[in-house]
């Protein structure tokens, strides 16, 4: 068996894991990381969804819960998650923090606002100036004005930025402030190790110590050990908990998924606009209850998100032009759990929406059709599988009356987190305030898997934080 020494290993290169390896690497130790997916430069990407989501997404983009009402988007490539993100960076309402220090995780809002401000700077984000917004983006705005609402421009990192509109299948251009722009070739530059296409199988343990990592290489799987006393396991949120489930570890491992789940709706106007003149997503609406984005998707990918079927759906597309999109997102309840197949030997994700996360869901798509009626929509269409149309506000009860479970409706989430709860209480969590897992000597979960509950907003800016808040101390030694 091939055999690697390292001080640290790094178990994925998204954004908890990239930003952890750049970390080590800055204090002179040996870093190596293992990422599953493949290494892509700009250079190898293209326009292509067909090709390009098959290649940076985990399972080629079909990730499903297991009763196969939740789409689970994620990245499996160096960089992760990132390199398909739009780099929306955003940061939580103070109560989520409050809330996790009510379950016993210690996270210190100065230190969290201190993360928050050092990652914009080195990601070099910028808020949304009216020049970015696109037409569909205006017509959004416009409508949410209209009724008294308060949209706000994003903060993101798209460097030298073309809008393009392809964010969500990687970056032809190598402007995004992606991880594999910025943390994973930074941490290269410091002499870390990026092995691409090495999926961890499991975590060696001895004694309550960590001693090293197992990993399969390549097409032909073969055997990798990496031997190091501190391992960080960074596999994002389901992937983290199924290598730690792997390794034989199970107290609170797999609780306490949540995601930001959500449901796109669309319009349809009676002139044509260019959806593509502009950034793909640059206007928000923050409520309560549920977070508004509106948004528009290469042509692909809109074609899956709009609903209908042959002739219905095929006019509709014709009519792509004409289409404006924005989806309402709910930080659900951390009902779900991710557990390891019975069958199949590989992890299962499992959630069911509880009823506040379907009323909070309800009410952020009402929100949006009337957002987009108030803007001169000719008619709003409906996440459902049989098309709906609200042609005005009087329309709208058909959206209680039809969306009562997750199956009702088009449901997704790119923004799974959770499964290895944070917190000092070994009762709750699977890994300590530091992100030290319960109960194992150098082993420690840096990602979105740590949160306790749903962060609410975009996560990517609260993963990199937290990591670089506890990249010191986890590092030491
Ligand atoms: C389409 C899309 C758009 C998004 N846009 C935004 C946005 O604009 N703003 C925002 O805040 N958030 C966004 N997100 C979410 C954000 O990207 C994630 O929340 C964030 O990257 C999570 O970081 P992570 O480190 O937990 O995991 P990831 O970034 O997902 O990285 C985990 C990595 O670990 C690897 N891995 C898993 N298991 C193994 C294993 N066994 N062995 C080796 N490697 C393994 C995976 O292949 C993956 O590369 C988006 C997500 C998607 C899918």
């Amino acid at each position: 068996m091939r055999t690697i020494t390292a001080d640290v290993c790094v178990i994925g290169s998204g954004a908890g894991g990239a930003l952890v390896a750049w970390e080590a690497a800055k204090l002179g130790k040996k870093t190596v990381v293992l990422e599953r997916g493949p290494y892509m430069r700009p250079s190898e990407m293209s326009t292509a969804e067909s090709k390009m989501i098959p290649r940076l997404y985990k399972d080629g983009g079909m990730q499903m819960s297991t009763s196969l009402d939740l789409f689970i988007m994620q990245g499996s490539c160096v960089g992760g998650s990132t390199v398909i993100s739009n780099m929306v960076l955003m940061r939580p309402d103070a109560k989520v923090f409050s809330r996790w220090r009510g379950m016993g995780a210690n996270v210190k809002d100065d230190v969290m606002t201190d993360a928050f401000d050092t990652i914009e700077g080195l990601l070099g984000a910028t808020r949304r100036e009216a020049s970015d917004l696109s037409e569909s983006s205006k017509l959004f705005e416009r409508g949410a004005r209209t009724l008294g609402y308060a949209p706000e421009r994003m903060m993101k990192a798209l460097g030298n930025c073309r809008a393009c509109g392809n964010c969500n299948i990687g970056c032809t251009f190598g402007s995004k402030k992606s991880a594999l722009a910025t943390f994973v070739p930074w941490a290269e530059e410091l002499g870390a190790e990026v092995l691409a296409d090495t999926e961890v199988t499991r975590v060696r343990i001895e004694r309550g110590r960590v001693t090293g990592v197992e990993a399969k290489c390549g097409p032909r799987r073969e055997p990798l050990l990496v031997n190091a006393k501190k391992v960080v396991v960074a596999g994002g949120a389901i992937g983290s908990s199924a290598i730690l489930l792997r390794s034989g570890i199970k107290k609170n491992v797999g609780t306490r998924l949540a995601f930001n789940a959500g449901a796109m709706v669309v319009a349809e106007l009676e002139q044509s606009f260019d959806a593509f003149d502009a950034d793909q997503m640059t206007i928000f609406l923050k409520h309560d209850e549920y977070l508004i984005e509106a948004t528009h998707n290469p042509i692909m990918s809109t074609a899956l998100i709009t609903p209908g079927w042959m002739e219905e759906h095929g006019n509709l597309m014709r009519r792509a032009k004409h289409l404006a999109y924005a989806g309402a997102m709910v930080g659900t309840e951390p009902n779900g759990r991710v557990v390891m197949s019975p069958f199949f030997g590989h992890e299962e994700t499992r959630f069911r929406a509880s009823e506040r996360d379907m009323a909070r869901l309800r009410k952020g798509v009402r929100t949006i059709a009337r957002i987009f009626l108030a803007a001169g929509a000719k008619r709003v269409l409906l996440p459902f599988e049989e098309p709906t149309y609200v042609t005005s506000e009087a329309d709208l009860p058909v959206v209680d009356a039809k969306m009562r479970k997750l199956s009702d409706f088009q449901c997704g989430t790119s923004h799974p987190q959770g499964g290895n709860p944070m917190s000092d209480d070994p009762e709750i969590g699977a890994v300590k305030s530091n992100l030290a897992v319960h109960g194992v000597n150098g082993l420690f979960v840096c990602d979105a898997s740590v949160f306790p509950d749903s962060v609410e907003v975009n996560p990517m800016l609260s993963v990199m934080a937290i990591a670089m808040a506890n990249a010191q101390e986890m590092l030491a030694s």
